[in-house]
């Protein structure tokens, strides 16, 4: 089983598909990010539209602030 074996010391250790880091602290994400961030960037008349990936305590963080924002609109309407 020598051929399996050198398959697996050729292995990429990273790629832009298996490593993934937290776009706001740059913490290493291990699979699936936990959460995504939406960044709209308005380039003329055009919407370029990312979702960079965010840990979980980024995540949890983002979606804490994107709720008290509501709050404080529903407090001024
Ligand atoms: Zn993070």
């Amino acid at each position: 089983m020598i051929a399996s074996a050198r398959w697996w010391y050729t292995t990429p250790v990273s790629t832009d598909e298996s490593e993934q880091r937290c776009h706001a602290c740059g913490e290493a994400i291990q699979g699936e990010a936990p959460g995504r961030g939406l960044l709209l960037w308005v380039r003329g008349d055009e919407v370029l539209r990312e979702e960079p990936p965010l840990c979980q305590r980024c995540a949890l963080a983002v979606s804490m602030a994107a709720l008290s924002r509501w709050e404080i609109e529903e407090e001024e309407g």
